[in-house]
């Protein structure tokens, strides 16, 4: 390896790196489309020059996903390399002490945004790809890019990608560099990193309004019933209690498809406790007590979940 590397080509990597963060790549504003495309085709010609023989840039519904695969080296392990060219819109702009997209070192930093997410990483690992590269031009194992532009707009593209050709993720590891350092100087590893799933979950105990004096001691209550099953998802040591969901897309095309951090278990979690003796026995307690108002057609037999999201449905179906 080339240890002159960095002091030596220093100006010349803050010049490119310039370059790259000074593109206005905001993925959320349609207006900025055509940066996201200079963006994603700048990285395309750096890999290009650093010598890749596979570099295509792949086109979906989305912003471009930009792919490249190194030399091959034979017989050495395959390393994927993952980042985003996107950055998130710059406002409030009044904050920002230079222009966000024009460049600038202050006090030895570099202030751009995307500086610190995630363009500084992409570039670093480009650059630490170049300087490990031998006379050869190959690097000493096999590597793999993929670096998308739609990681701060929530957007599909590489999802659909990857769904579609998952052999790209056939790899012995994956290189995330997507997190920061602790501090200047101090190098951090991240682990245990996860996604997020979104459901919106809407729990209905009763068909109308009864009266809170009258009713408000026996009636199930819908709050108390959604505090039950959020507290469930976690044990109190912090375990997650749901497992991952079979490696299969769902009817809703559900973007979590193979990762879900939902599943099965989740759902039965949630029926148990919706549906749970405790609150039928409650119905029972009170006909027994022979309360007239419990045969009131509004309070339902049983507690009932409804799934305005397009996620849920899946998770319904799932567990059967
Ligand atoms: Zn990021």
């Amino acid at each position: 390896m080339d240890t002159a590397f960095v002091s030596r080509e220093r100006d010349r990597m803050l010049r490119e790196l310039g370059e790259l963060l000074a593109i206005p790549s905001v993925s959320a504003l349609p207006d900025h489309a055509r940066d996201c495309r200079v963006a994603a085709q700048w990285l395309v010609t750096e890999l290009e020059r650093l010598g890749c023989p596979v570099v295509t840039l792949i086109e979906g519904n989305g912003h471009p996903v930009v792919w490249a695969e190194s030399p091959p080296v034979e017989g050495k392990p395959t390393l994927l390399i993952y980042g985003h060219y996107d950055v998130q819109p710059p406002d409030p702009l009044d904050e920002w002490e230079t222009p966000p997209f024009a460049p600038t070192v202050r006090d030895g930093k570099l202030f751009a945004r995307g500086a610190a997410d995630d363009k500084g990483q992409v570039y670093c690992l480009l650059k630490a790809y170049e300087a490990v590269r031998g006379a050869d031009g190959r690097p000493p194992l096999n590597v793999r890019f993929i670096f998308e532009g739609e990681e701060e707009s929530g957007g599909h593209a590489i999802f659909d990608v990857l769904r579609k050709e998952p052999w790209r993720t056939d790899v012995d590891a994956a290189l995330v560099c997507d997190m920061s350092y602790y501090a200047p100087g101090i190098p951090a590893v991240y682990t245990a990193l996860r996604g997020m799933c979104y459901a919106e979950i809407v729990v209905r105990t009763l068909d109308r309004d009864l009266h809170s004096g009258a009713y408000g001691g026996v009636a199930p209550n819908a709050i108390e019933t959604l505090a039950r099953m959020l507290s469930q998802l976690k044990e109190e040591t912090g375990e997650i209690q749901m497992a991952f969901c079979p490696p299969r897309t769902p009817p809703c095309g559900c973007q979590y498809a193979t990762r879900c951090p939902s599943g099965v278990k989740t759902l039965q979690i949630m029926r148990a406790v919706v549906f749970s003796p405790r609150s039928q026995g409650m119905t029972e307690k009170v006909d027994r007590s022979g309360m007239r108002y419990m045969s009131d057609s509004a309070i339902r037999a049983k507690p009932s979940m409804e799934e305005p999201s397009n996620h849920l449905p899946w998770l319904m179906q799932s567990s059967s």
